[in-house]
Order: structure tokens, then sequence, then C-alpha cells
């Protein structure tokens, strides 16, 4: 460790800056933000400086550096442009054992400041010992949208009733398990709602229940349709603070390593041989189980939960069993795939409307309103499997719609083995079939699906060919 990390009170104490720039206006800014009793040398001062001597919030000790100016300083922080006076600043702080900053200076330096998050009682400082301040502030803008602002207030709260806690869970492991609750649970979630005096009633209830409030709870997130960086802060959030996640087939490896390190992961896809239904009770059942140990669960679904993702059933079920339960919205393959694709799903002159579809094409189970499907200047967005597009297509044809009318099949939306193939809806299956399209495949048909030509951007594009007809 080249630099050992501290954090100074500088209540009162002094603090030297050298300079009268706009730099050294920054620091002695931040350091009145601190408490400290800024003295600012240089010959002249720049506007903001001269305004903060003229109200006496810091002090103006003028002319050229000297020395003595550090006699009775803690901290030195040097913002001058020239090297030269930095250096007698940084040598004359050694001598009288004073910490010195010189600015972007870091051999200079007998201090570095680290890159902040403030969430004040909390504080995320991030040093890269100097040598790489983009790296430090790369991973400074990570780490501020990790945490959300309520976090200082539920410090704050957490600070101002340790001494309950303490009395009302004596028990360590006990306290333990209410600290993660408060720091989870619904308190924290009201604080994020900027409802703080709620926040601390529910928080003052769980203290004066007698039995441990704190059971575990799931959050349904939807994981998008495979490209990372579509995943919402409050998804983000929910994975790093999961204990398990239970995850579709369709959740992508990339989402899934974003996840906490020591998180259990659990696929519970269909399994070989299991009907839906089965599967759809597996999961339910493991849910409460995990929730009723306490433990934190994170549902995770391809795309949205809400969208063909019987979401809506596995809430239920969990309100039935009396299990809390939150829901965060993920991007469904529809958005997902048109966007990747540039196919604007509405469009002025194209199509006013557009429909999320999921196509049974068993005859028993479609109840499909298929002349309301088959109107123009509409677009249709068909979750499915792939074997079914020669019903699809015929019954479209067959209700009215144009055997003309575009359509486009993106496998592997957002994905990095994307792949548009683009056709005539009279050629639907004939084209899925020459070019090999496996599943996961969204269908997009209407006018639309034609701009993929012009507007594609990403991956793999490809216009459809018949299939050679047979001798
Ligand atoms: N809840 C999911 C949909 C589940 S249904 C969502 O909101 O996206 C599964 C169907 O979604 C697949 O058969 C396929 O049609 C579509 N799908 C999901 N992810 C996809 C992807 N990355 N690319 C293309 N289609 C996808």
């Amino acid at each position: 460790m080249k630099l050992f990390p501290l954090f100074a009170d500088l209540q009162g104490r002094r603090v030297v800056v050298v300079g009268g720039g706009e730099v050294a206006a920054r620091k002695a800014q931040v350091l009145l933000e601190a408490g400290a009793d800024v003295q600012v040398g240089a010959p002249a001062l720049a506007p903001e400086l001269a305004g903060l001597a003229a109200e006496g919030r810091i002090r103006h000790l003028p002319g050229e550096f000297r020395a003595e100016w550090l006699d009775d300083a803690w901290l030195v922080v040097a913002a001058t442009d020239d090297r030269a006076v930095n250096a007698a600043v940084s040598r004359a702080a050694a001598q009288r054992r004073v910490f010195s900053n010189v600015v972007d200076d870091a051999e200079l330096s007998s201090f570095q400041v680290p890159s902040i998050v403030d969430r004040s009682p909390l504080i995320v400082a991030i040093s890269s010992s100097g040598v790489a301040p983009v790296l430090a502030r790369r991973l400074r803008e990570r780490v501020e949208s990790l945490f959300d602002h309520s976090l200082g207030a539920l410090a704050g709260l957490a600070a101002r009733y340790r001494p309950r806690i303490r009395e009302r869970r004596p028990d360590l492991k006990q306290r333990r398990r209410f600290y993660d609750w408060l720091l989870d649970g619904p308190v924290a979630g009201l604080l994020r709602q900027q409802q703080p005096a709620e926040a601390e009633r529910v928080l003052n209830d769980a203290l004066d229940a007698p039995e441990d409030a704190s059971q575990g709870s799931v959050v349904l997130v939807g994981a998008g349709p495979g490209d990372p960086g579509l995943l919402t802060l409050k998804a983000l959030r929910a994975l790093n603070e999961a204990d398990v996640i239970l995850y579709d087939r369709l959740v992508s490896p990339a989402v899934l390593a974003l996840a906490r390190r020591d998180a259990e992961r659990v696929a519970v896809g269909k399994r070989p041989g299991e009907d839906h239904d089965a599967t759809q009770a597996r999961i339910h059942a493991l849910l409460a189980e995990h929730a009723r140990a306490g433990r934190r669960v994170v549902r995770l679904k391809g795309g949205d939960a809400f969208i063909f993702g019987r979401g809506g059933e596995e809430l239920e079920y969990l309100r039935a069993q009396g299990v809390r339960y939150e829901v965060v919205p993920g991007i469904t393959a529809a958005l997902a795939c048109a966007a990747y694709a540039g196919i604007p799903l509405t469009h002025r002159d194209h199509a006013q409307s557009v429909r999320l579809v999921t196509a049974h094409c068993r005859e028993d189970e479609d109840s499909l309103d298929w002349p309301g499907l088959a109107r123009e200047h509409q677009t249709l967005a068909f979750y499915m499997g792939v074997g079914q597009l020669e019903t699809l297509s015929a019954r479209l044809i067959g209700h009215g719609r144009s055997g003309a009318t575009p359509f486009a099949l993106i496998e592997n939306g957002s994905r990095p083995e994307q792949r548009v193939v683009t056709g005539q809806l009279a050629d639907l299956a004939g084209v899925a079939r020459s070019h090999e399209v496996r599943a996961p495949a969204l269908l997009i048909v209407g006018e639309v699906a034609g701009l993929a030509r012009q507007l594609h951007w990403f991956g793999a594009y490809q216009e459809g060919r018949r299939e050679p007809l047979a001798a």
C-alpha cells in the first residue's frame, strides 16, 4: 500500500491554501465544507476567493509565499501554477511535519485528495495512489450509480436509532439481522421514495414488535434482453444485494456476471420431461422457501417480468404466502430488438400503434383477434418459438394483411451474436428456414420492419431469399 487512507477531522483546524486562482478557490470551498479554518496565501485573490475573504469566511495572507504561513497549520494545499513555488511549499511543509498536497503533482505531495462519493455521514473515498486519476474518476462514477442518494439519510437514521436498536435487540445476531432489514427493507425503500416520516414510523413499529420482523423478501427483476448495459440501476443494485438468484434460461451470462460474487445462483428453467405448470409450481415453492429462511431473493427473468414472463403468477403466490416483494421492470424483447435492429415501432407515416403478441398457433389455444391483428398501420411484435411462423403468416394473410408486408426476425437481440433477417410476410416461414433462424427470436411485422434496411446499426443484417423451389 503506497498511501494510507484516512479521514481527517478538520473542524476548526487551520489549513493553508497557497494560490489565489480558480483551483485554489475550489480547494478552499471543500475545506470550508469540512469546517476547516481556511487561510489563503497569494499576492492577489480571484473574485470568488475575494468574496469569501470579504465575508470573513477565509483569511487572506497577502504577498509571495512565506514558510511562516505554515507555522500553525495542520495541512497545506499548494494550488499555484508555478512549480518552483509549489516545491517551496512542499519543502517548508516537510520541515514542519505538515502534510502537503500539491494539486496534480503526486511527486511533490505528501497526501492525496481522493475522489469521493458523498452520502454524508457515509463517504466513499477512492484513490489510484495518484497514478491514474482517470481510473479513479471512472470508479467513482460506478460507485456513485450504485449507492442511492437516500443512503445518507439512511445512515443518519441508523445513527440516531443506534442506542435504541442496541437496547431492543441486545443479542448481537439479532441486531445484525435487524440492521440488514433496516438497510435492505421497507425503511430504505421509503427513504428512496422521499418519505422520511413514514420510514421512521415503520422503523419504530419494527423496534416495538417483540418478534424480529426481518424476514427475507423477493425482488422480481427484469434482466432485459441480454446486453448488460440495458439493466436498470435498480436491477444492478438488487443483483448486488442478493443472497440467492433464481434465474431463467433466457437470462444472459453477461448479466449474471454482474451479481454479487457470493450470491447463490440457481437455474430454474424448465427441466426435460417437466411441463410448464410443474416448473412454475417448483419455482413458487423455491421462492417462498428462500425468503422464509431470511434471504434476499432475486427472481431474475429475461426482458420484463410482466411481459409473457408469468411474473404476475409469482406475485400472486408470494402475496398469498405473505412474503414481501418488489418489482423492477426490465427492457422487454420487443423494445430492445426494435432498437438494436433500427426499427422504430411506431412511425408517423407507417404505424400508429404497436401490439405485443404471443402466438399459440394450436387451434385449441388460439384466442387471438386475427382480423384485428391483420389491420394495416400497426406494428406487431410476436414473442414465440420459431416453429409457428407458417401458420402465423397464413392467418394474417388469410385475414387480409398484404403478403408484401415487411417483416424482420431478430435473433439474439442486443447480444453480440445478434442477427436481423428481413423479408415479406408471404415468404416468412421459407426465409426463416433457409436462414436457419433459431430461438430466441422476435418477429416484427409491419411497414416499419422495412426501415431496418437503412437504419440497422448493430450485428448482422440479412435480406431474406425465398427457399429455391423444389425441382
Ligand atoms: N419476458 C420476456 C419475454 C419472454 S417470452 C421479455 O419481456 O422479453 C420469450 C420470447 O421472448 C422468446 O421466444 C423470444 O421471442 C423473445 N425474446 C426474449 N429475449 C430475446 C432476445 N434477446 N432476442 C430475441 N427475442 C427474444
